[in-house]
Formats: C-alpha cells, structure tokens, sequence
C-alpha cells in the first residue's frame, strides 16, 4: 500500500524535520514503498516529482533523514552506500554481479550476543551484509 503525502508529511513532523516541498518530494521516493536506493536513484525520482530538485539538496536531505533515523545509510562497498527506507532491524543480501540488495527477514538469520565493547562505547547498528552470487555465476 503507497503513503500518502499527508502520511509522508506526518512522518517527516514526528521525526522532527521539517516538511519542505523538496524534503516531501525526496519522502516520496523513499516512503511511498519499502527501497534500497543510492543516492543518484532518489535524485533521478525525486526529479521527476520536483524537477528543481538540485544534487546537493538530496544529497543533504539524505543525510538529515540519516540524522533523524528516518532512513538507514548501508555502506555496501566504499563506491556504493545504499539508502533504506526500513529502520527496523534487518539484514541484507547482495549480489556481487548484479548489484542487486535484498531484505533478509528477521526470522531468517539471527546474531546471537553482541561484541565486547569499550564502556565509553555504545553500539550504534549492526550491519551485516550477506554477499552472494548465482551458482551459474561461480568461477
Ligand atoms: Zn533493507
């Protein structure tokens, strides 16, 4: 089922961010259903709903939603960092050959314990990021 813009701008005002035309046209990329994107795809869509959008604009949006843990920033490699419009915790499958992500349901992989940290350090998030090829893809 799609948000609604009403929805998305809600969304934006519960997160504390304040709904601009321009931050509601990036929400609608990234809330209207659940997405991985890069942050060249959000710009190429969220384009075509405000075409003035400019680069650094969703650039900095992105980094604000980041901040206001409205979306997760995945570092998938150090040429590609992955937007997602799901917050809860999940893990991720990838591709290697096609650049394909993909979800892993929570009820499909589990960590079990958590690393032993400095006490000045708290866990921020976990990311873990299972890379797969197709077996008729194999050397
Ligand atoms: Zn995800």
């Amino acid at each position: 089922m799609k948000t609604s813009i009403p929805e998305i701008t809600q969304k934006l005002t519960r997160a504390g961010v304040q709904a601009t035309l321009q931050r509601v046209a990036i929400a609608q990329v990234l809330f209207s259903e659940p997405v991985h994107l890069r942050a060249d795809e959000v710009y190429e869509r969220a384009q075509k709903i405000f075409p003035d959008l400019s680069r650094a604009t969703v650039y900095n949006t992105l980094r604000l939603f980041r901040d206001s843990g409205l979306i997760r920033e995945l570092v998938v490699d150090a040429k590609c960092v992955i937007y997602d419009s799901t917050v809860s915790q999940h893990f991720h499958v990838f591709d290697v050959d096609t650049g394909m992500i993909a979800d892993i349901p929570a009820d499909g992989f589990s960590l079990v314990g958590t690393p032993r940290l400095p006490p000045e350090w708290v866990t921020e998030q976990i990311d873990v990021i299972v890379r797969v090829r197709s077996r008729s893809r194999q050397p």
